[in-house]
C-alpha cells in the first residue's frame, strides 16, 4: 500500500495529476528514511530538514512532525513485509497541482506522498569499497535543500557510469564538493575533511552522524572545501548517506587510493556506525 494524497492505495493504482507540480517542475522536497530491524532510524533529523527545505522553497506545510510520523508508521504497518527488517521509507512532498505558471500560486495545496521498500545494507560493498569518476558538478546553486529536481543527480551518476565507475565524485572548477547522492569525506594525517555545510553540498543526516563520532573518538574534523589534488593524495577516500552509510572509494579515475584498499579510519568509522544503529534502533 501506498500513501497518496491522504489515502491508502494499492501498488500500481496511484495516479498523478498532470498538472501536479512536482510532477511538471520538479516543484516539491523529499527524504529518504532508514528503517533498521523493522525500526525508524534518525526520524527526527529527517523530517526536521524536511521542513527546512520546505521552507526554504516558500512552501508551508500543512502537517505536524507527529502527523508525519502517524503516516511513517501506518505504512509500516500496513507493509509488513517491505518494513519488517531493512528498508526506507521515501516520502515526498510536491507544491500540488496548480495551472501551469512558473510563480506559486496562492491556491497550491501540498500533496504528501510515501512508500516502503525493502532495502538491504550494502554489507559486501562496504568491505570492498567502491570505484569513482571525477565529475563537474553541474547541479544548480541550493544544493543544501532536497529538491525533487533531480536531473542534475541523475546526469552526473550517469556519466560515472559511462566512464566505467560506480559513482561521481563532483568538483565546481577543481574544488571537491560531494557525489551523487552522498557526502564525501577523506583522511589525510588521521584527520577527516569534508566540504563545510553551506549551499553547495546537501547536509547529510549522515554526514552529520559520522563527524559527531569522529570527534567523540578522538578522530580530528576539518569542514573545509579541499581541491582535487588533495582527495589524489589522500589516505582513504569515503561517502556516507542513508543508504550507503560509511562507503570506501578505492579509486579515483581509475588510480588507487593509497594501497587501493579499505583504510583503518574507514573501517573504525564503519564500527563506530554500526554501533550507532544499534543504540538507536534498540532504545
Ligand atoms: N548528498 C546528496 C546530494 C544526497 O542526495 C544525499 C542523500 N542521499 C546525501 C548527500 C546524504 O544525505 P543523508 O546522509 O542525509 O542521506
Amino acid at each position: 500500500m501506498l500513501y497518496v494524497d491522504g489515502k491508502w492505495v494499492e501498488e500500481g493504482l496511484a495516479a498523478v495529476d498532470p498538472e501536479d507540480r512536482g510532477y511538471n517542475f520538479g516543484d516539491g522536497v523529499y527524504e529518504v528514511i532508514r528503517i533498521y530491524k523493522g525500526k525508524l532510524y534518525m526520524w527526527d533529523a529527517h523530517i526536521e530538514r524536511m521542513y527546512r527545505s520546505a521552507r526554504e522553497i516558500k512552501m508551508e506545510l500543512p502537517w505536524s512532525a507527529a502527523e508525519l510520523r502517524e503516516v511513517a508508521e501506518q505504512l509500516m504497518d500496513k507493509n509488513p513485509d517491505e518494513a519488517k527488517d531493512d528498508a526506507i521509507i521515501y516520502m515526498q512532498i510536491s507544491r500540488g497541482a496548480t495551472p501551469r505558471v512558473h510563480d506559486i500560486p496562492a491556491q497550491s495545496k501540498p500533496v504528501l506522498m510515501a512508500f516502503v521498500r525493502k532495502k538491504e545494507r550494502p554489507v559486501a560493498e562496504q568491505k570492498k569499497g567502491l570505484t569513482a569518476h571525477l565529475i563537474e558538478d553541474v547541479r544548480w546553486l541550493r544544493c543544501d535543500i532536497k529538491s525533487l529536481s533531480l536531473l542534475g543527480a541523475v546526469l552526473v551518476k550517469e556519466y560515472a557510469k559511462d566512464a566505467g565507475a560506480h559513482d561521481a565524485i563532483l568538483h565546481r572548477n577543481g574544488v571537491i564538493t560531494e557525489c551523487s547522492a552522498s557526502n564525501l569525506f577523506v583522511v589525510k594525517d588521521g584527520a577527516l575533511h569534508t566540504h563545510q555545510a553551506d549551499n553547495l553540498i546537501l547536509h547529510g543526516i549522515t554526514r552529520q552522524i559520522v563527524i559527531d563520532l569522529a570527534k567523540a573518538n578522538g578522530i580530528p574534523v576539518h569542514e573545509n572545501a579541499f581541491t582535487i589534488d588533495f582527495l589524489m593524495q589522500a589516505d582513504e577516500v569515503f561517502l556516507t548517506s542513508t543508504t550507503q552509510e560509511v562507503m570506501p572509494f578505492v579509486s579515483v579515475n581509475g588510480q588507487a587510493i593509497a594501497d587501493g584498499k579499505v583504510g583503518s579510519v574507514t573501517q573504525k568509522l564503519q564500527a563506530l556506525f554500526e554501533q550507532h544503529i544499534d543504540a538507536e534502533v534498540l532504545v
